[in-house]
């Protein structure tokens, strides 16, 4: 009857369960009182806390764990120096100890600002994440990288630093604009490209029907297990974590350039449409694997093709430029993540601006 799964996080004596599913928040709060005691810290922002706030409130008063909430306004300016300066502060105002956990109930803004600040409050506590986007319950919560924003750019000052506990409950996600459900997918669809070749089989089979929250839960099930597995086995990125930034390197580019915006998950489906095209143009891949890819995000609403990507129109050039200089390339050669075929990806560097300028030209036209 109950569909909820759980996922462990296999990492030593930093290792932790996801719980996945309709109803996970109920199921797993008996372990939320054992970690956190009768008083819970919850950090989330105005906009998760005026819809869900109460709900969470009363499922953990019912376990005998009180809730004080610090509320945060929404959006990724909160992922900044002075973000974090108040949430420190607010930590310290609600009497937060050493030995006491925190919550982080929100998007992955939350999720990242409240980890990185448990990571130094006092020079670091435990944190549980209650993720309430699809991308934060497939993606951010998972795997421990905490951080936020500075002048230069996204993501650059942060830490390594695992939750306790992840809980991911399905019900909360139909609040959530159908926007932001198909950018949280194309994540989900990424792990199944890169590994799971059956997973993606499910996936093209359900189709958009998987979208409504009410039955996404195995696939969040599935592509939280496929990250899990690659952060046990590389919990730093010294090798097949990059993997997971299949579509990425693309994906920066079209955020940079985009006028009026595009979401970071439309952005990734359409890297990993062109990241399969380039595979199969460069022969590695079969052309009938990159047609399914296309022929998925399409029917699940996402961009297959650079023309259907919101924020256009985009320049080929302005685009390999901005490969060029994306952080995660040395000195100026690109490394792109191929795929020799859906669920074989593999890391690929080396590859030259020219011919990303040239291949990107051929895609635009
Ligand atoms: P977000 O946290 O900004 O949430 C998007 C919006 O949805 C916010 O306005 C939020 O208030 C609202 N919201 C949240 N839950 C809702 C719900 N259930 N119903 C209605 N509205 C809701 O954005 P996001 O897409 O969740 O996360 C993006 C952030 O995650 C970026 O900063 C990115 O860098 C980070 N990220 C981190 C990792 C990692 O490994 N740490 C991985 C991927 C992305
Ligand atoms: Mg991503």
């Amino acid at each position: 009857m109950s569909g909820i799964e759980t996922v462990p996080v296999a990492l030593g004596d930093r290792s932790y369960d996801v719980v996945i599913g309709a109803g996970a928040l109920k199921s797993a709060a008996p372990r939320v009182r054992e970690i956190c005691g009768r008083r819970a810290v919850v950090v989330t922002d105005s906009t998760v806390a005026g819809l869900h706030l109460d709900t969470l409130t009363k499922v953990f008063e019912a376990e005998g764990v009180a809730v004080d909430p610090v509320i945060a306004p929404p959006g990724e300016a909160q992922k900044s120096f002075t973000g974090l300066e108040a949430l420190v502060d607010a930590l310290t105002h609600a009497g937060v100890e050493r030995g006491d956990t925190i919550l982080a109930f929100g998007g992955g803004v939350i999720g990242d600002l409240t980890g990185f600040a448990a990571s130094i409050y006092m020079r670091g506590i435990d944190f549980i994440q209650i993720p309430t986007t699809l991308l934060a319950q497939v993606d951010s919560s998972v795997g421990g990288k905490t951080a936020i924003n500075t002048r230069a750019g996204k993501n650059l000052a942060g830490s390594f630093h695992q939750p306790r506990l992840v809980i991911a409950d399905t019900d909360f996600l139909t609040t959530l604009p159908e926007g932001e459900i198909r950018a949280g997918y194309a994540e989900i669809v990424k792990a199944a490209l890169i590994g799971d070749e059956a997973m993606f089989g499910r996936l093209e089979a359900a189709g958009p029907a998987l979208l409504d929250p009410a039955r996404i839960g195995a696939a969040v099930a599935d592509a939280v297990r496929f990250k899990a597995a690659i952060v046990a086995e590389d919990e730093r990125e010294a090798g097949r974590r990059a993997l997971l930034n299949l579509g990425h390197t693309f994906a920066h580019a079209f955020e940079a350039e985009a006028k009026g915006g595009v979401r970071h998950g439309e952005a990734v489906g359409c890297g990993l449409a062109l990241a399969f095209t380039w595979s199969a143009q460069a022969g590695e891949c079969p052309r009938e694997d990159a047609e399914r890819v296309r022929a998925h995000l399409t029917a699940m609403g996402l961009a297959g093709r650079i023309a259907d990507l919101p924020g256009g129109p985009y320049d080929a050039r302005r685009l390999a430029d901005r490969m060029r200089h994306d952080k995660k390339n040395a000195d100026g050669s690109i490394t792109l993540i191929l795929a020799k075929g859906i669920g074989n990806a593999y890391i690929r560097r080396g590859v030259e601006a020219d011919r990303l300028a040239e291949f990107l030209e051929d895609q635009i036209a």
